[in-house]
């Protein structure tokens, strides 16, 4: 167990003449034991990133320390790490038994009851003990996966790199092995990093995410902070589903005018976006009060859209006289309804509202997370 730290770590390829940046420039210090998320859309240089660490690509610049040491030049197997790939990666002709120990056998000088001893605890481990002796093809989807992850387990090793591991698996089985995953993880306690676009996976396994966009880290924080109090808008619009509704508005005064309504600004308002003009106004849909009485910050909308999801209901509504792919959204309850063509005032409540600079995108108002977490909990 180590930690893991990516000191200003830079790849690029060379694609006929052209360079293609795929990882510009990120520092990330991965504390021991620690399971961090890399999370970004598709190309923006997620696996690469773990790839360097793997020792499968050699970075450009920059500098990869575990456990304090700089492994940049080491070969992959020298390397102390253990990737799990989302296509598994097994020998077909082997069986569960040989692919597990085929590792250790290769590149240490175990005796053979202890790598026998090693596979059988992580397969036990993994709950496929009495599969050891079958190939690869004669498993499902799942039972491979744990299989990938008891080899990992296997070389008992400094840190797991994990691309997309259950990106194969249905939904309900991916959602069964995140939480195992998660567990396993915290028993073994080894150093993890976890690749996935998927940003529920991020949000609920990690217990800090990093997000990346083109090859650019754009915040490391906690979820909870990642969620509440995003870096900029690119974090603001990737983390969270439905996604923040955001308006373009510039600052008139004391009001923020957007298109279709205009925003009364609080002193704290005021303060946290001092002298930029043009702004993009952000709320997540959970915090748009749907029926509420009327104040300064309520607005008469029509519903255009109801999507029932059971538990609850996402409602798109429209200002009067905005296009039709103006619409934003708010989520309530899944027993209130709500029908299409309804008239309804929603309230954007202050303490909850986000402003980002339009120009640079950064964050210049965020909902303060300790009014978040300030919520009690009942038990
Ligand atoms: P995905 O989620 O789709 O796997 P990713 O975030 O993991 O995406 P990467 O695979 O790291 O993204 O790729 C980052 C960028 O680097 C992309 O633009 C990709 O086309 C480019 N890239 C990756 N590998 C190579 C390579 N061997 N040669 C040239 N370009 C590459």
């Amino acid at each position: 167990m180590a930690e893991l730290q990516l000191d200003h770590i830079t790849k690029t390829f060379d694609d006929g003449g052209d360079e293609i940046v795929a990882v510009d420039d990120v520092s990330i210090d991965i504390e021991d034991g620690e399971f961090l998320v890399l999370v970004g859309p598709s190309g923006c240089g997620k696996s690469t990133t773990l790839r360097t660490i793997a020792g499968l690509e050699t970075v450009t610049d920059g500098e990869i320390r575990l456990g304090g040491e700089v492994i940049n030049d080491k070969r992959p197997q020298d390397r102390n790490t253990a990737m799990v790939f989302q296509s598994y990666a097994l020998y077909p002709h082997m069986t569960v038994r040989e692919n597990m120990s085929f590792g250790l056998e290769e590149s240490t000088d175990m005796p053979d009851d202890e790598v026998e001893k090693r596979v059988t605890e992580a397969a036990e481990m993994m709950g496929i003990a009495d599969l050891l002796d079958r190939k690869p093809g004669e498993l499902s989807g799942g039972q491979q996966q744990r299989v990938a992850l008891g080899r990992a387990i296997v070389r008992d090793p400094q840190a797991f790199l994990m691309d997309e591991p259950l990106a194969n698996l249905d939904a309900k089985l991916r959602a069964q092995m995140r939480t195992e995953l998660q567990r396993l993880q915290e028993d073994l306690g080894v150093t993890t990093i976890y690749v996935t676009h998927d940003q529920t996976e991020a949000m609920t396994m990690g217990d800090r995410i990093a997000i990346l966009d083109d090859g650019e880290l754009q915040q490391v924080g906690t979820p909870l902070e990642c969620y509440h109090e995003p870096a900029n808008l690119f974090v603001a619009g990737f983390i969270g589903e439905p996604s923040m509704n955001t308006f373009e508005a510039r600052v008139d005064g004391d009001r923020l005018v957007a298109d279709h309504f205009a925003f009364e600004l609080t002193d704290r308002h005021r303060e946290a976006i001092g002298d930029a003009d043009r702004v993009v106004f952000g709320i997540r849909p959970e915090d748009v009060e749907v029926g509420t009485t009327a104040d300064d910050h309520t607005y008469d909308v029509t519903v255009d859209v109801v999507e029932p999801k059971g538990d609850e209901n996402y409602v798109h509504m429209r200002f009067e006289g905005a296009g039709e792919d103006e619409t934003f959204t708010a989520t309530i309850d899944g027993l209130r309804q709500a029908t299409a063509g309804d008239d309804v005032t929603v309230r954007f409540p202050p303490e909850a509202v986000h402003v980002f600079d339009a120009k640079t995108g950064d964050a210049l108002l965020n909902r303060s997370l300790e009014d978040a977490e300030g919520v009690e909990l009942v038990l």
